[in-house]
């Protein structure tokens, strides 16, 4: 098994970098919001677009696309909600680093709930050879489980091409990406743990106060590390550490009867 280095979490602290890790830490999501506050942005969810865009008031929907962990999305969770702002969290069925049904996923997903903020399924259509209708049949799988999730969202796991997309013809896609596409909202993302198209605050829209739908995962916000890569790999080892504890509460058998020497 190859060696974790620890060298991934020593950084070159020259003042650019330094300024980058502020940026996309737990404190820079913080200040991020406080900055859209400031700017007299409302936070909305993505049921009151219409509405706010009839009012004419500046206004941003805050998604996140849980894709690693849902220990980090309850990490920004709660500081979304010490600042009074809600979100919308949505949840993939498929991610080989997290369980969704998980007893401690579970409570998770519950705490988001009474926090405010919505949760929707994150849907990766691949698993379905590309098919739409079947991967969306999944929506009511999932709030079978979690009958407070919103039913009429869900996003797409990487899509490529998504202008590409029969999105129109889904009423959840519809409902997340429709107004990025008819250009009433202005689409910003955090996808690969950086800005991709400049940072927010600089953004046209935000300058203009125009809405904007932000895009953000939270495990780039919650880890530390210099780049993407090395923020995956110290989460990833940290939730290796962690496995022990989990199989422990898992196999509580295993941990009290199995492993006790008998002495005769
Ligand atoms: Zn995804």
């Amino acid at each position: 098994m190859q060696k974790f280095s620890l060298e991934t979490l020593s950084f070159d602290k020259t003042k650019e970098r330094m300024k980058v890790l502020q940026e996309f830490s737990e404190e820079g999501y913080r200040e991020l919001l406080l900055a859209f506050k400031r700017a007299s942005y409302a936070f909305c969810s993505f049921d009151e677009i219409n509405q706010y865009l009839v009012k004419g008031q500046p206004f941003i929907v805050l998604r996140h696309d849980i894709d690693i962990s849902l220990r980090a999305a309850l990490e920004i969770g709660r500081v979304e909600h010490e600042q009074g702002v809600r979100a919308t969290y949505f949840i993939t069925l498929h991610s080989p680093f997290y369980n969704a049904l998980s007893r401690s996923n579970a409570e998770i997903i519950l705490q988001l709930h009474h926090w405010g903020h919505q949760v929707a399924l994150h849907v990766d259509h691949m698993v379905y050879g590309g098919d739409f209708t079947k991967a969306l049949l999944e929506v009511n799988a999932f709030a079978q489980f979690y009958p407070y999730i919103n039913t009429q969202l869900a996003s797409l796991h990487s899509p490529t091409n998504l202008e590409r997309m029969p999105i129109a013809s889904f009423e959840q896609l519809q409902n997340v990406y429709g107004h990025v596409f008819s250009k009433d909202m202005t689409y910003i993302s955090d996808s690969t743990g950086r800005w991709r198209y400049g940072h927010p605050l600089d953004s046209e829209a935000f300058l203009a106060r125009k809405p904007i739908q932000l895009l953000t995962h939270p495990i780039w916000w919650i880890q530390e590390g210099e780049t993407a890569i090395q923020k995956l790999k110290c989460w990833l080892y940290k939730d290796y550490l962690n496995s022990l504890t989990t199989a422990e509460a898992f196999l509580p058998k295993l941990f009290t009867f199995s492993n006790r020497r008998t002495t005769k």
